[in-house]
């Protein structure tokens, strides 16, 4: 293990309570080179994502750090006999390679849907699969997540209080337009980037603000030129 990058931390299992180590990364290793206008980041050394979701190496419970320990009754009733017949051979447990990571998230999306936690959780889950799929060029799959996670989302977007995975109303209709815009429908993409443009939300958050009407007049143009080609 390189101590600089990661470290560890002992951790008991809501659900069977056996205990078991999590590798960790350190802050201080995390380098983001690029983001994409989903807010998807691109790390120089070590990537976060292949670490969001913690895994029990006894019973396989798998859920994101944020909810590991927050699980109610009802949710380890539904959890136990769903994850009695699951064995794997893959290590969660040690440096995770990007096949590994792609496992684990799945797992998570297992977990959270058997526990039926909040739609976002399942949402964020899906689109860290897309994200890395897309930084392996798994163009198929990366499309695949990204429509699970805008169905998610806006499931999310319609029954949940905000913030949503650390977005404001404003942030939440922002991603929404963004991922319609990614699965080439312009016109509803256009429709929910001009919602969160005209919403009051979005004057406290001017990272978002300025991608939104940066993106709004990127869609116009796009719609445009589209129109034109089919008129000629
Ligand atoms: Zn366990």
């Amino acid at each position: 293990m390189n101590e600089k990058m990661y470290y560890e931390k002992n951790v008991i299992c809501p659900i069977c309570n056996g205990s078991f180590s999590l590798l960790k990364i350190r802050k201080s290793a995390l380098r983001v080179v690029k983001t994409d206008d989903d807010f998807c980041n691109y790390y120089s050394h070590v990537n976060p994502i292949y670490y969001y979701v913690s895994i029990c190496p006894h019973c396989y419970y798998a859920a994101p750090e944020i909810i590991f320990d927050k699980i109610s009754y009802l949710e380890k009733k539904r959890l136990k006999p769903a994850l009695q017949a699951f064995k794997s051979s893959i290590d969660f447990w040690g440096e995770r390679s990007f096949e590994v990571a792609i496992v684990s998230l799945k797992l998570g999306i297992y977990c959270c849907e058997v526990r039926r936690t909040p739609k976002s959780i399942i949402a964020g889950l899906c689109i860290r699969l897309a994200w890395l799929y897309r930084m392996n060029e798994a163009q198929e799959q990366e499309h695949y997540f990204l429509g699970q996670a805008l169905c998610f989302y806006e499931e999310a977007f319609s029954s949940e209080s905000f913030p949503i995975g650390g977005l404001s109303r404003a942030g939440v209709m922002y991603l929404i337009g963004e991922l319609y815009r990614r699965m080439g429908e312009l016109s509803i993409a256009l429709m929910w980037i001009s919602r969160a443009v005209e919403d009051p939300s979005i004057k406290s958050q001017p990272f978002i603000n300025k991608k939104a009407r940066e993106q709004w007049s990127n869609i116009r143009e796009a719609i445009k030129r589209s129109s034109d080609s089919l008129s000629i």
